[in-house]
């Protein structure tokens, strides 16, 4: 089994980053900026908004940071927006999700203007991905891609399952997995909530990406010998090992699984890393598109 490391792949491609932001600031232009808007005080979103800030600054990105109560109206969320879509020293707009209930993740989506829409959850940028035209790909599924693309994977005439059809993640994973493209070219099963013999579906993959949210669900038993294991889950579970009291797992029993595949992501130091390193490769490309 070899693991894929999302610390050794995100710092080489951060390196690679790092080089074209000094180049472009050398030629006398705009670093990218990005900003990021923070609704309440959800742990898990206030650590993932301070971690995407924190790599702005390792990177040599301009960031600005948004934080609104979690009674913020909707509205004036949406007007914060559409100021930064006016402002032409912003390149990347990204609202950390999920929000409270009283407003609509939907318009706020459509609220960021596609061109700075780093995250790629516009249905404009949905689309283009669709269509293989070039756009900002969702950062999950594109931090996924290029993890395999360092290893070298080869998945055309894969069989993949992806389980999970989230917006952000399951579903662009399995479209981009099944283009004409390397990677891609696979034949993808998305499995569900609803999907009966789950076993027997996984036991037939060669690639498996796990994007549920339960703790531990792909087990040793689902698994071919050999097969290639994305594990996307970050749940938080009980633990008298740490400190805090609870510890970071996949949704993969990692433990389990590890001997019976070829590649394996670990949960953390593996898709997470990978997440925040094609958001920040979006921010660039958005800065090179807006120059
Ligand atoms: P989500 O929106 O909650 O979607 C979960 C998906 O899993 C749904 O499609 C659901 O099916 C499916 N599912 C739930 N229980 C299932 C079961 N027992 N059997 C089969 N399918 C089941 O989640 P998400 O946003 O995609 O995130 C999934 C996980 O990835 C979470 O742990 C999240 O924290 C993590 N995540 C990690 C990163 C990262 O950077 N590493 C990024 C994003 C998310 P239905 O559609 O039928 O309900």
């Amino acid at each position: 089994m070899e693991l894929l490391d999302g610390k050794l792949v995100s710092a080489h491609i951060k390196e690679e980053i790092k080089k074209q932001v000094q180049e472009i600031t050398s030629a006398g232009k705009r670093a990218p900026h990005l900003v990021a808007i923070l609704v309440g005080e959800n742990p898990a979103s206030q650590a993932y908004v301070a971690s995407k800030v924190k790599n702005c600054g390792e990177l040599g990105f301009e960031s600005t940071l948004v934080t609104y109560d979690a009674d913020v109206a909707e509205e004036v969320l949406l007007n914060k927006i559409k100021e930064f879509n006016e402002n032409k020293l912003v390149d990347g707009i990204l609202v950390q999700l999920p929000l409270p209930k009283h407003i609509s993740e939907d318009k706020v989506i459509e609220t960021i203007h596609p061109s700075k829409d780093v995250d790629g959850f516009h249905p404009v940028n949905l689309g283009k991905m669709m269509l293989s035209l070039p756009t900002f790909i969702p950062a999950t599924p594109y931090g996924i891609l290029l993890m395999l693309q360092h290893y070298g994977i080869k998945t055309t005439g894969m069989n993949c399952v992806v389980i999970g059809r989230s917006n952000i993640v399951g579903t662009p994973m399995s479209l981009l997995l099944s283009r004409n493209a390397e990677p891609g070219n696979c034949t993808v099963t998305i499995c569900h909530s609803k999907t009966k013999n789950m076993k027997e579906i996984c036991s037939a993959a060669d690639i498996i990406v796990a994007a549920i949210g339960k703790p531990k669900f792909v087990t040793a038993d689902m698994v071919k010998q050999g097969a290639i294991i994305v594990d996307v889950g970050i749940n938080r579970v009980e633990s008298t090992e740490t400190k805090s009291g609870f510890r970071l797992v996949g949704d993969v029993d990692f433990e389990n699984v590890k001997d019976k595949c070829s590649f394996i992501t670990p949960v953390p130091g593996g898709v997470g890393l990978m997440t925040i390193c094609a958001l920040m490769k979006n921010t660039l490309l958005a800065n090179l598109n807006n120059q």
